[in-house]
């Protein structure tokens, strides 16, 4: 068994990517805050922006709305240059009101949307004034999640940049995850680097305020999502250096992304192999349940997440699945160089979206399975096409070994569908 690396060939590396720029079809980045207050359990995550925003956070998470939640929107409303001194009290008021009946928030967000009174509104200068005026119980930050500067998971990528600055120096040797992970995949990173022998691992973000991770010019640090873009330049500031992997889905993918951590810190290269082993044979079994369903078939994602490259590179050499078009919201060249060789030289990769030309060359492919969000999965299902919504791929467990079968059963499930409904 040899660690999966890039193959001699350069794959779609140096291919010519469409650059679309139209009208589009994906979430803004307050999406983030789903995920991202699930993971930070003494965060708060405090929206500025109207009321679409807070009707879109309450359909994506209504459950919290019955319970104490960790976000919520204050809601500008519309007002002249004018009315915004009263707009910056009112800020400090709905603050101070909520750090008053929450004492345990240590940590909030401002966030950033859209609305142009949100825009007028300096947000971080409010983090700055509200961080002094809080200071010693709860850390006020800022980051935007506006649709008109980010996609759906740029929140969280903007989210994390804004706590880089905050995390506490170290010059000690250490590894850092990078990317919110649900937990119980966490853990079983951390074991795997445990029983490889680094030492000094953490996960960025914490599960606490309190105990985010140090960071300094002997830190290392592995992406674990895709679309972490401007968190790795400011983690880059900071002297930590990224190990270069592929993204750990699949036996492949995630073997890799371990060697890249393993050979930066010196591990024994047959320990590496005893260790990793049995993960890697359960992975691979498990994979192979839904290899007959996905082998030959060809596939298309439109772009939504970022998860798309590392995914289809997934496909295509986990599971023989032939990748037609590869569409992300934003390519970035370098952290995806390795997933870009993999993928089969004639793939079209492109990046933004102008839908309705996208959606025509969908249409003239007839991909077996189209990746897409939930507006487009239906008009296309009515049209004969077959189609997974890629919220889900954001949503579930597919980090990782022990979540690879799952990855490719997400995958299986919608042709198997189609299937017994042709029968
Ligand atoms: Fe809509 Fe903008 Fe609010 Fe997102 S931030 S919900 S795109 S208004």
């Amino acid at each position: 068994m040899t660690p999966a690396l890039p193959s001699a060939t350069t794959g779609c590396q140096a291919a010519p990517v469409l650059r679309e720029r139209g009208q589009r079809e994906v979430f803004c980045g307050l999406t983030g805050i789903i995920w991202l207050h699930r993971k930070v359990q003494d965060a708060f995550f405090l929206v500025v922006g109207s009321r679409t925003c807070a009707h879109l956070l309450q359909s994506a998470a209504g459950v919290m709305v019955f319970a104490e939640p960790r976000f919520g929107t204050a809601i500008i409303e519309e007002r002249d240059l004018a009315g915004l001194a009263d707009c910056n009290e009112e800020l400090d008021r709905v603050v101070d009101r909520l750090l008053a009946r929450r004492p345990d928030i240590k940590l909030l967000f401002l966030v950033g949307s859209c609305p142009s009174e949100v825009i007028k509104l300096d947000l971080s200068r409010a983090a700055s004034r509200l961080s002094v005026k809080h200071a010693g119980s709860t850390k006020v930050l800022n980051y935007s999640g506006s649709g008109i500067e980010t996609t759906f998971t740029e929140g969280e990528d903007a989210c994390l940049a804004a706590l880089v600055p905050e995390l506490p120096a170290d010059s000690a040797p250490g590894l850092l995850i990078v990317g919110t992970l649900p937990d119980v995949v966490e853990d079983q990173f951390l074991r795997l680097f445990a029983d490889l022998g680094i030492a000094n691992v953490h996960a960025f973000p914490a599960r606490r305020a309190g105990a985010m991770p140090p960071v300094g010019p002997n830190t290392r640090f592995l992406l674990a999502q895709p679309f972490l873009g401007e968190t790795a330049r400011a983690l880059e500031d900071r002297g930590a250096v990224r190990l270069d992997a592929l993204f750990p889905f699949g036996a492949e993918g995630t073997t890799n992304w371990l060697h890249a951590a393993a050979q930066a810190f010196g591990i024994d290269e047959m320990h590496f192999r005893r260790v990793i082993a049995p993960g890697r044979e359960r992975a691979k079994r498990a994979i192979a349940h839904s290899r007959t369903r996905l082998e030959g078939k060809r596939v298309t994602f439109l772009p939504d997440s970022q998860l798309e490259i590392p995914l289809a590179r997934f496909l295509a050499t986990e599971l023989g699945m032939t990748p037609v078009e590869v569409g992300t919201p934003y390519l970035h060249r370098r952290h995806l160089a390795q997933e870009l060789a993999l993928l089969p030289a004639d793939t079209l990769i492109s990046e933004g979206q102008d839908v309705d030309l996208q959606l025509d060359r969908v249409r003239a492919a007839q991909p077996d399975l189209t990746v897409c969000g939930l507006g487009l999965a239906n008009p296309l299902e009515a049209e004969g096409l077959t189609t997974k919504w890629a919220i889900e791929l954001v949503f579930s467990p597919i980090h990782g070994f022990d979540q690879a079968g799952d990855l490719a059963e997400l995958f299986a499930r919608p042709l198997r569908r189609r299937d017994v409904l042709r029968v």
